[in-house]
């Protein structure tokens, strides 16, 4: 099947050609024409598969009709999404596919002045694409007229429902018309996801590509298992080989993610990080230098990589092992897209073992467990995460408990500035295990060099880096996990023609 044949304006086939698209994914063959025939679609598809086109492109033949008929006029369309990436990565789609067409959209997330995004709504804007907490917000201030809308697009609904946006959905819907086309999409089905479609949806076909969610094809995964306190020297080692070109990784907490990232840092590599206490601002910059490769790596958390696009992400490793399968199939579906092959690592720890096996069970088979050539195993620690951990504490406790402030960061070279040493008082277990650790490391002459004899206790070169909390309206929540019957996709379903895969609307094509 060809784009031609489902009918698209010629407008929008020029971009959808300009996007280097040659046939439809199996989700738009199958969800294209019911959703331009106006009916209602619950769409169950995993990452990668191509579903934001599967809705943006019938809706804007829609608009195109409208535009023909002279009445295209009011907020025609919104698209409600749990993350702010994922929001800003939906309106770039929408905007490299309207590109020959004069309808305008605006993006809705919180973190960011209001301002401008209320002035967007009352100024014409035909598509918006929000995510629930700040169009409420918007709403609840009389921002945006709805009652011209002629389609809602719930995406990513099951994680909707995970952060716990139900009661936002339910009242932004309530003011929305009830006559109208209502698309759902979800990389699950559950019987929660049921039980909206028929709160909100009226007769929906149900188009669902595969039963599992298992990963695409095109990934390679493996398992590294490893001992907690070589975490961060495994990665650093499989880092710095030549094929790990563009890296995102995954770490389970906040500061986790700004642990692992100031350590590769420290260590030379370009590194960024995304999670939900950095503000708007320093989020959508990283994500964006990261896409221009101004950046090797990514570090980043479950919730704030949700959704996000980057083209030829080369490996994804779950530095923290995933909390539940679904984040590991959301996870490693960052790489791999659109037919493009990539890696897949997980870090096991013995205390790991049991999320594997289920993870296993979910996936329906075993990952091949590899070894790093050339990595020692029984190394000492760059420096543990327990350690890690324990720098962090201390920095929370603030600077009363350091006895004296740390030597100046220029005496220490570059690739050594790892750790300094002040003199303390302290003779615990715990200080003298970490003291002899860390001369160890001063005999291999991997650190800096202790200023002092007696016992020592050491202390981050770097002070904390300050981390703006956002103001946003958007809630990040931990999520109570269900399970849910996964879905998979057909194997070998992308288009074989040589399509340009970075030829989407986003990134460097625009
Ligand atoms: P999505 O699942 O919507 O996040 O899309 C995943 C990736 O597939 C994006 O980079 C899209 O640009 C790309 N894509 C979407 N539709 C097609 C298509 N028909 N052919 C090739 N690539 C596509």
């Amino acid at each position: 099947m060809s784009f031609h044949a489902l009918g698209f304006d010629t407008k929008i086939l020029q971009a959808i050609k300009d996007a280097g698209y040659v046939t439809p994914t199996p989700i738009q063959a199958e969800a294209i024409p019911v959703a331009m025939a106006g009916q209602d679609i619950i769409g169950i598809a995993q990452t990668g598969t191509g579903k934001t086109a599967a809705f943006t492109l019938p809706i804007l033949h829609h608009l195109s009709q409208l535009i023909k008929d002279g009445a295209l006029s009011g907020i025609k369309v919104l698209i409600i999404a749990p993350t702010r990436e994922l929001v800003v990565q939906i309106e770039d789609n929408i905007k490299g596919y309207a590109k020959y067409l004069p309808i305008k959209s605006v993006a809705i997330y919180g973190g960011v002045s209001e301002r401008p995004q209320a002035s967007a709504l009352r100024h014409g804007v035909h598509i918006v694409v929000a995510t629930p907490g700040r169009m409420l917000d918007l709403m609840n201030q009389k921002h945006g007229d709805f009652t011209a809308l002629d389609v809602l697009v719930l995406d990513e609904a099951d994680r909707m429902l995970d952060m716990g946006f139900l009661p936002d959905i339910k009242t932004i819907i309530k003011s929305l018309p009830r006559k109208r086309q209502t698309l759902m999409f979800s990389a699950t089905l559950s019987k929660e996801i049921e039980g909206l479609t028929h709160e909100f949806q009226h007769q929906p076909k149900t188009v669902q590509i595969g039963k599992r969610a298992n990963p695409a094809d095109t990934i390679s995964q493996f398992i590294y298992e490893v001992p907690r306190h070589l975490k961060n020297s495994l990665l650093l080692h499989l880092i710095i080989q030549p094929t790990f070109k563009t890296v995102l990784v995954f770490a389970r907490t906040r500061h986790g993610v700004e642990r692992v990232g100031r350590f590769l840092k420290e260590y030379g590599v370009k590194t960024a990080t995304l999670h939900s206490d950095r503000s708007q601002n320093q989020r959508i910059r990283a994500l964006k230098d990261f896409k221009a490769g101004l950046f090797q790596v990514l570090v980043a958390t479950d919730v704030a990589a949700r959704g996000i696009d980057v083209e030829d992400i080369t490996q994804v490793v779950n530095f923290d092992f995933p909390a539940n399968p679904e984040d590991y199939v959301h996870r490693i579906g960052r790489t791999g897209r659109a037919q493009a092959n990539g890696d897949a690592l997980s870090f096991v720890t013995p205390e790991d073992r049991n999320q594997l096996s289920n993870l296993e069970s979910f996936i329906g088979k075993s990952l091949v467990r590899k070894k790093a050539l050339g990595f020692d195993y029984n190394g000492p620690p760059s420096l543990s995460s327990e350690e890690e951990e324990r720098i962090d504490d201390r920095r929370k406790l603030g600077p009363r408990n350091h006895r004296q402030e740390p030597t100046q960061k220029q005496n220490i070279p570059p690739t050594h500035r790892k750790v300094q040493f002040v003199t303390g008082t302290q003779t615990t277990k715990r200080n003298r295990i970490i003291t002899s650790k860390v001369n160890h490391k001063l005999e291999e002459g991997t650190l800096g060099r202790a200023e002092s004899k007696g016992p020592k206790k050491w202390i981050p070169s770097e002070k904390t880096m300050p981390i703006s909390k956002t103001k946003n309206s958007e809630r990040e929540r931990s999520i109570g996990k269900k399970h849910v019957a996964p879905v998979k996709p057909p194997s070998g379903f992308w288009s074989k023609a040589p399509h340009n895969k970075g030829g989407s609307s986003k990134g460097k094509k625009r």
